[in-house]
């Protein structure tokens, strides 16, 4: 990753990938305490846009709050440095990465005198879960780890320290040969993917948990907004496990998912075993808008030209 042709706006400056380094005692490297995104710019007719791209920079914003860190940049600098990352470096499409960490001024976890930096890297990625999964969907399991409690590192920041529960979780259930790890909050009611949210479709109505240990997605507000455009009624609220086994369709949401089918949980089919008719239809849609080949929501899209 770190060995490739490119520009990485570090700082306020487009600097050569290779060159875009810091030290080892950089901060946020010791104790995880940083916040990032992750955000898409798709080709559309009109050039390439990127995805939300206001939302995605308040969520950066409203989770350094959360964790009390200041972002020497403003609103519109980030935003535009977004732009840059994927205009610079010539993509049609691109995943981007914006990340505010702590540099290496100081050790311990009472070092006051800690710089906040920020980078924005942007390459292109496809379909996170796999191409074929996109229509197949994907089999998941139960997580053995538990997701955040709010007391205990808190959901609404995308902070990076947050990601090591993520990353257990995936890992295992990788190792047992799913594909993605479902985990249950404190409480044992259903909370999100290590990266997604989920929506389980129950007589035609959409259901999804409520935010209290998942991410405020974007998608998943995306998809509030696609739902309501259908007339499809959308319930937040907590949801168990066995609820998911017999819902009539589920599916994950996420910028690097996308709207992603779920064919199995635990070893149970859900619905049909491949993807239901309310997921493709939502999924295409969402397709549609990302790639604008609908004009109902120019806000969500920013060109980069
Ligand atoms: N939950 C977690 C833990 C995530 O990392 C993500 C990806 N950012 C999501 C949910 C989905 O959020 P979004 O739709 O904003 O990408």
């Amino acid at each position: 990753m770190a060995d490739r042709d490119g520009l990485i706006w570090y700082d306020g400056e487009l600097v050569p990938w290779r060159d875009a380094t810091t030290h080892v005692l950089t901060h946020t490297l010791h104790y995880g305490m940083g916040v990032f995104e992750g955000v898409r710019a798709y080709e559309t007719p009109r050039g390439t846009a990127i995805f939300r791209l206001q939302e995605h920079t308040k969520r950066l914003f409203n989770s350094a709050r959360i964790l009390n860190m200041t972002i020497p940049f403003s609103v519109e600098e980030i935003n535009q440095a977004q732009i840059a990352a994927v205009r610079e470096n010539k993509l049609a499409s691109a995943y981007m990465r914006p990340m505010v960490f702590y540099g290496s001024e100081g050790m311990g976890l009472r070092a006051d005198n800690l710089k906040t930096h920020v980078i924005v890297a942007a390459w292109t990625w496809g379909a996170y879960l796999g191409a074929d999964n996109m229509e197949r969907g994907i089999r998941i399991r139960t997580s053995s780890y538990t997701r955040h409690h709010v007391n205990v590192t808190m959901c609404r920041a995308k902070a990076n320290g947050n990601y090591i529960n993520s990353m257990l979780a995936l890992q295992e259930a990788v190792r047992d040969g799913y594909d993605e790890a479902l985990l249950l909050d404190t409480e044992g009611y259903v909370a999100e993917g290590s990266g997604e949210n989920i929506f389980a479709v129950f007589d035609g109505e959409l259901h999804t948990p409520t935010l209290l240990s998942a991410l405020d997605g974007i998608t998943r507000k995306t998809i509030f907004t696609l739902a309501d455009e259908l007339g499809i009624k959308v319930v937040e609220r907590r949801m168990t496990r066995d609820e998911l086994y017999v819902a009539d369709e589920a599916f994950f949401t996420g910028t690097a998912a996308e709207v992603t089918p779920i064919r199995e949980l635990d070893g149970r089919t859900i619905g049909c075993g491949s993807r239901g008719p309310l997921t493709e239809k939502l999924q295409s849609l969402y397709f549609d808008h990302v790639s604008g080949k609908r004009d109902d929501h120019p806000e969500w899209l920013t060109y980069v030209d």
